[in-house]
């Protein structure tokens, strides 16, 4: 092995996360092996060929812009994007508002999941000392040794010898490598897997016959309807793919619509617009088992100084923020600029990457946890809706002062999420206080209003803080390419 002495590196999971570790350390002169459970999904295995067809999509952000830029796959990924500038509410009525995401050049992308991974272990393996082993799922790991057990289909058990090396975890939210650690006697981890009393299940609206989009492309859909929602993401070939979020159990839920009548009225009541777009929603519905949405905390995510979680496995959230993979690949960025500022020193690189990264991923949880109620209640409340009229209006008069929580968690790639989290607490009491004021509503946009925004935010945020959130190493990037993409203007 040619690794100028450097330690092996096995990597657990071949998802988005893993796979762009792999691409970032071998970068760094690693030889690195990546093991994935399921079988090779690229349609070609030598892979050259980007990913066509249709899937489940996600949006991503500035975080994960930054990350991919790292390793120059931003450009190539972006070519499949698709920019969605504003939130589509979907009024019960039918009728339609447009809530932007930020300023007018900024944007969250939509992306297939499938895609970006297979683009990302395409990537790894054309790095010199990466090697993928698809079909390998782990059974077994001694944190002593350092020895992996796998089961590969056809080979029966494989023990693969990590000796001299490390073990990254990034075998997402039901992690393999997490549940040894915890069952490794003597040691003290804290740990919780929360079950959300809501699941999901996935719909499709097609592509029109022409291949055009049923509806406007450039926009995350939402039909907010308090304690459940719709959403839906635009893919390339005109269609959309669909998640549909409601409570599991409870008077109306995934489990009290079990007949075809009931889910038929169910979307017809409060779905119109959406119903006669939707493929099959009553055979979908009835045919797919909602899938479960969990938070995972974890601590220490460094067990041994040998093994260490990443993305999912450390810290699963719900997708209300979209901002799982974001976050995941900012691990694999953050702990790619430690390597370097620790030379390589594992020892303590490791301790690093769980300082620099606990704190903020238990902030993203929280604040990803707080957005459904955003989601799928407040974005169709006029009062909120007015706040967030005030917000931006203010932001737009005073960037230094004031950056919306969305925006600094979604737009300000460098801002750590823990500091976006308790800014935005202040902002939150400073705005409560901006919106009782006596008729906001008929004085939103007067001079006395902002005055009192201003004089709050002086006090109680400190400049020194602010500096930091509208910093945004991407610009001139993917924001201000954005503008140059002919159909966001169309
Ligand atoms: P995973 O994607 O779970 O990958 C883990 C990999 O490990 C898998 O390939 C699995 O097969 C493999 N594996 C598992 N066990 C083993 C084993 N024993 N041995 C070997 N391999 C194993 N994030 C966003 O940023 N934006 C969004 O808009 C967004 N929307 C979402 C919508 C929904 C409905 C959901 C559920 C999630 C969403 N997310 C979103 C979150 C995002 O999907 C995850 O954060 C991301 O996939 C995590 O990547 P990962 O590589 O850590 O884990």
């Amino acid at each position: 092995m040619t690794n100028q002495g450097k330690e092996d590196i096995a990597i657990v999971g071949a998802g988005p996360v893993g796979a762009l570790l792999a691409v970032m350390l071998a970068r760094k002169g690693y030889k690195v092996d990546l093991f994935e459970s399921r079988p090779d999904s690229r349609p070609d295995a030598s892979a050259r060929a980007l990913y066509q067809g249709k899937s489940i999509n996600l949006a991503l952000s500035d975080r994960g812009w930054l990350a991919l830029k790292a390793i120059g796959l931003d450009e190539e990924i972006r070519a499949q994007a698709i920019p969605m500038t504003c939130r589509m509410i979907h009024a019960i009525d039918g009728s339609l508002a447009r809530q932007p995401y930020g300023r007018e050049n900024q944007a969250i992308w939509s992306v297939s999941r499938a895609g970006i991974n297979e683009q990302l272990i395409t990537l790894a393996e054309q790095q010199a000392g990466v090697e993928v082993h698809f079909e390998h799922k782990l059974t077994g790991l001694d944190f002593n040794s350092g020895s992996c057990a796998f089961d590969a289909p056809g080979k029966g058990q494989e023990r693969v010898d990590c000796r001299r090396g490390l073990i990254f975890g990034a075998d997402g939210t039901f992690s393999k490598v997490r549940r040894l650690a915890q069952e490794l006697p003597g040691q003290r981890i804290s740990y919780s897997l929360d079950y959300m009393p809501q699941s999901y299940i996935e719909l499709t609206i097609p592509a029109s016959s022409d291949g055009s989009f049923l509806m406007e492309k450039n926009a995350l859909h939402i039909w907010p309807r308090k304690n459940f929602m719709l959403i839906a993401l635009p893919n390339p070939d005109g269609s959309f793919t669909c998640t549909l979020f409601m409570d599991l159990q409870g008077a109306l839920s995934f489990e009290s619509l079990d007949d075809e009548h009931k889910v038929s009225d169910f979307f017809r009541k409060y779905f119109p617009d959406a119903m006669p777009l939707l493929t099959d929603p009553v055979a979908t519905f009835m045919a797919k088992a909602p899938s479960p949405l969990c938070l995972v905390h974890i601590d220490p995510w460094v067990i041994q100084e040998k093994v260490a979680l990443i993305g999912d496995a450390a810290h699963a959230m719900v997708p209300f923020y979209g901002q799982g993979m974001n976050c995941g690949f900012e691990d694999c960025r953050v702990l790619s600029e430690l390597v370097e500022q620790h030379q390589h020193h594992w020892p303590d690189i490791l301790p690093a990457y769980q300082q620099a990264r606990k704190e903020n991923c238990d902030a993203i949880i929280e604040l990803a946890k707080r957005n459904f109620v955003e989601m799928s209640d407040l974005a169709g409340d006029a009062r909120f809706l007015l706040r967030k009229k005030i917000e931006a209006k203010f932001s737009e008069m005073h960037p230094e002062l004031w950056i919306p929580l969305y925006s600094m968690v979604t737009f300000s790639p460098e801002l750590p999420y823990a500091q976006a989290l308790a800014v935005g607490e202040v902002q939150k009491e400073i705005m409560d206080e901006v919106m009782n004021l006596p008729d906001i509503e008929q004085n939103w946009q007067a001079d006395c209003t902002y005055r009192l925004l201003y004089q709050l935010a002086q006090e109680k945020l400190t400049p020194n803080t602010l500096a930091k959130t509208v910093s945004n190493p991407l610009s001139p990037g993917p924001l201000n390419s954005l503008s140059q993409q002919k159909e966001v203007k169309a």
